[in-house]
């Protein structure tokens, strides 16, 4: 792993950039899809891989390596592979990485589409996936068996913020002989580094906190050089390919990435604490809170809470609790009702209805996700007025 000689907050404005001969202040955006060679050597060079430098676009393009090389240096990756979502960051990570008859181990609390890829999509190819708990280690190692290739998590999870401690499951996954795999998209490195406590591959979905205004779709997977090649490979022949405008907007998200993060949280707690002395909120779900069952260990691992709120709104007599929490999302003015997160604007969603509809009513109880559930993704903006859009709550 590198060590950078920069904090990371100026590796965050300052590192993978690269200037032309105009020498211009902010990354340029190579809007071209192949480039020229001085001669017929020079190319053969190129493809023979004899020579660095770029070809087409698909798997080389200037703006797009800077974004990687910035993000490799936030997360103290030796390299980066960006990609045209944070699905297809999944898929490139276990396409380059599995075969037919390969076993993953995922936590049950991931991305909802993570889930489906792995079950109903990648299942037709031969691969096989357990699910088990997030925060019940015994179960990862007894859900192991010889053909076990990777351990998939998030943490903290979506959307009730659970949180596994990454090293106890790295150690298992290295002693089973598989790679770790964390989905880094709800702290970022601002908050959390998984390499350092072990991981040996970091997902993101760019889409999220590294736009951070809801605007471009994008993903990267990050690893050592030797886990990355073939993840590259399969960029490179499948072209799930970042494109380079969507590149140069995750660069200068990039750029504003710890103060955003930083903001996220700490306005994510003075919101959690709130609810949590509400009479019409029965439960909040945030590490950064006192009361959540891992705050020690998410404390440990991670800078701060990060930005995603949950609560369980009171349902009143002869209201369902899917009303009560449907009365509220509708009572709001300013937060946005869209399932998004790691917007500048806060969010505000339904997961029983939502993000989580696609699963089977008796999976969502196990999971804890109850139609009373609601998930904020605190934005950026004032505090105070968040808590106004919330006043129903307040209500005895
Ligand atoms: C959104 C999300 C993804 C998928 O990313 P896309 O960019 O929408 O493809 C994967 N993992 C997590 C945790 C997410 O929130």
């Amino acid at each position: 792993m590198k060590t950078p000689k920069y904090h990371p907050e100026t590796l965050s404005v300052r590192a993978g950039s690269e200037a032309t001969e105009f020498g211009e202040n902010s990354e340029a955006l190579f809007l071209n899809s192949s480039f020229r060679f001085k001669n017929a050597a020079q190319a053969a060079a190129r493809f023979g891989g004899t020579e660095p430098g770029n070809i087409y676009s698909r798997f080389t393009n200037p703006t797009v390596t800077m974004f990687q090389n910035k993000l490799a240096a936030l997360e103290g990756a030796e390299q980066c592979v960006a990609t045209s979502s944070g699905m297809s960051a999944i898929l490139a990570c276990v396409m380059g990485l599995c075969s037919a008859g390969d076993h993953i181990v995922a936590s049950r609390s991931i991305f909802g589409t993570s889930v489906q890829l792995f079950s109903n999509i990648l299942k037709r190819w031969g691969l096989e996936v357990s699910f088990v708990s997030l925060t019940h280690p015994e179960e990862w190692t007894a859900a192991v068996n010889s053909k076990t290739k990777l351990f998939f998590v998030e943490t903290p999870s979506n959307p009730l913020t659970e949180v596994c401690d990454i090293r106890v499951l790295a150690d298992i996954a290295h002693q089973a002989g598989a790679y770790l795999v964390v989905d880094n998209c709800f702290c970022t490195p601002a908050i959390q580094k998984p390499l350092t406590l072990g991981a040996d591959i970091i997902i993101h979905s760019a889409t999220k906190y590294i736009d951070g205004q809801g605007r471009c779709l994008g993903g990267a997977v990050l690893g050592s050089k030797e886990l990355m090649e073939p993840v590259y490979g399969f960029l490179r022949t499948a072209g799930v390919t970042m494109s380079a405008f969507n590149a140069w907007v995750f660069l200068k998200g990039l750029e504003t990435l710890y103060v955003r993060m930083e903001a996220h949280s700490s306005k994510a707690l003075a919101l959690a604490t709130w609810l949590e002395a509400q009479p019409q909120v029965t439960r909040v779900y945030y590490p950064g809170l006192a009361s959540h069952p891992q705050h020690a260990l998410a404390m440990q691992q991670q800078l701060s809470g990060g930005g995603i709120v949950s609560f369980e709104v009171k349902a009143k007599a002869g209201q369902s609790q899917q009303e009560a929490a449907w009365a509220l999302i509708d009572a709001t003015k300013l937060i946005s009702i869209t399932a998004n997160l790691g917007d500048a604007k806060s969010t505000i969603t339904h997961p029983a209805s939502t993000t989580h509809s696609r699963v089977t009513q008796e999976a969502r109880t196990a999971a804890g996700i109850g139609d009373s559930l609601v998930r904020i993704a605190v934005g950026l903006e004032h505090v105070e007025d968040l808590i106004a859009d919330l006043q129903v709550l307040s209500q005895a």
